[in-house]
């Protein structure tokens, strides 16, 4: 069985809501089916989500959200009469309405972009609907409660062989509506294909999957076949975002693999996320590059700081002292580095050199700031010879300097560092050399 999640542009008009059937009717296995809320027809459109959390911030102070109300009312009702669904669609949105002036939370007026958008689809397909907050259970902390979720799900699966379940929000144990962070039907999604134990989870959006490289950098670049979810990892971490972060735990941990297809194109065969690639045909030596810029290193200059114990971890406190996240160390005999990313230290930039140059007892702390770390990753690179020095001749050749180097312990990715304004280039002829 396939459970098969639909994005917010997937459902965002009638149109999308005949690809979507289409494409549900074209597999008899596609019987869990998860949708968003009705996104973008175009940039220039508003999210229904983001039309919610507006509404209640109109709400909290008093302003009127008459015609915020109206666009998301206007949004479903069009929907309806253009498939010719019979749902009363109104009937709910009245009573919206009337919750709205007694006071409701934020959660339970977000929620109701999914749970009215998963009404229609639920229609329009005949599949029974199922609320998810009668399935997707959590626990006060916010954490999804997998035991109990999965004892709901599984008595709706014995009820009914298909069903659409609104994504991103789910119950408390106290019966209150709770949402998840942004992009949450994606975690809805990962947790029921999980339960049922689907054979995939398809996670349909409106790109035709993962690119090998940042396509505002690289003209049309290649679409990636096959990634695990290590490589995955290391590439969102890095910029290349398709999924949240969280829907990949759940399948990973049973081996279940997603793949990102395009609702638009569904021809396109997508990309597959693996655990392990069992047969690598193709055996390319890079997945993907992605990167990030402003970043800034911290240079400590001591003399055999290399040798000395526990100067790292009085540097590394200073910026634990101030709650930022370190990104590398780079390392040397007399001085080391830390790197970290230039918007964490905005405000206090000069006070941590002052700390450090203390806490370290160097002779000087160098700041050098507009660098860009670049990731090229992948899992063949692993235990074969040469993909470091390809990388750095080919930075090399064509004069792009490069400030600091790391390998992952797996050998799955190799970090660079260049200056900010070598980082379209660096990537370019990355790209070009392994691509
Ligand atoms: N509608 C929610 C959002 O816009 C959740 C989702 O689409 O997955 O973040």
């Amino acid at each position: 069985m396939k459970v098969c999640k639909f994005g917010g542009s997937s459902v965002a008009n009638a149109n999308q809501f005949r690809k979507v059937k289409a494409i549900v009717e074209n597999d008899p296995e596609r019987k869990i089916v998860i949708t968003s809320a009705a996104g973008k027809e175009q940039k220039s459109d508003n999210k229904m989500t983001d039309l919610l959390y507006l509404i209640h911030a109109h709400l909290e102070y008093s302003v009127s959200y008459e015609s915020l109300f109206e666009m998301v009312s206007s949004k479903l009702i069009g929907i309806r009469n253009e498939l010719g669904l019979s749902i009363q669609i109104e009937e709910k949105l009245d009573a919206l309405k009337k919750e709205l002036k007694k006071g409701i939370s934020k959660d339970y007026l977000v929620s109701r972009g999914e749970y009215l958008t998963a009404l229609l689809l639920a229609d329009y397909l005949g599949y029974p609907f199922v609320d998810a907050s009668e399935v997707i259970c959590f626990h006060y902390n916010g954490n999804i409660d997998m035991a109990n979720t999965e004892k709901t799900l599984l008595a709706k699966m014995n009820e009914h062989s298909r069903m659409v379940i609104p994504g991103f929000y789910g119950c408390m144990p106290d019966g209150q509506i709770r949402v998840m962070t942004r992009g949450g039907s994606d975690i809805t999604g990962s947790v029921a294909a999980r339960i049922v134990n689907a054979d995939v989870y398809e996670n349909w959006t409106d790109v035709s999957g993962i690119l090998m490289a940042d396509p505002r950098i690289i003209d049309h670049p290649k679409w990636i076949d096959v990634v695990t979810y290590a490589e995955l990892r290391e590439l969102s971490y890095m910029g290349a975002n398709v999924l949240h972060e969280d829907a990949i735990l759940p399948v990973k941990e049973v081996n279940i693999p997603i793949i990102i297809k395009n609702t638009n194109a569904p021809e396109d065969p997508g990309t597959m996320i693996v655990d392990v690639v069992e047969h690598d045909e193709k055996k390319n030596l890079i997945t993907g590059i992605s990167g990030k810029t402003d970043f800034t290193s911290y240079t400590m200059y001591r003399q055999n700081s290399s040798s000395q114990v526990g100067v790292l971890k009085s540097a590394l406190e200073v910026f634990e002292k101030y709650q930022i996240s370190v990104e590398h160390v780079p390392t040397g005999i007399d001085n080391f580095s830390i790197v970290v990313s230039s918007s964490a230290i905005e405000r206090c930039k000069y006070e941590i050199a002052s700390n450090l140059k203390i806490a370290c007892q160097c002779d000087s702390v160098k700041i050098a700031e507009n660098i860009s770390l670049i990731a090229i990753v992948g899992r063949n690179m692993a235990s074969q010879c040469g993909a470091g020095g390809r990388l750095f001749n080919t930075l090399g050749q064509h004069g792009i300097n490069i400030r600091m180097i790391s390998q992952g312990s797996d050998e799955i990715s190799i970090f660079v560092g260049v200056e900010n304004k070598d980082f379209k280039k660096a990537i370019r002829v990355i790209y070009d050399e392994f691509c």
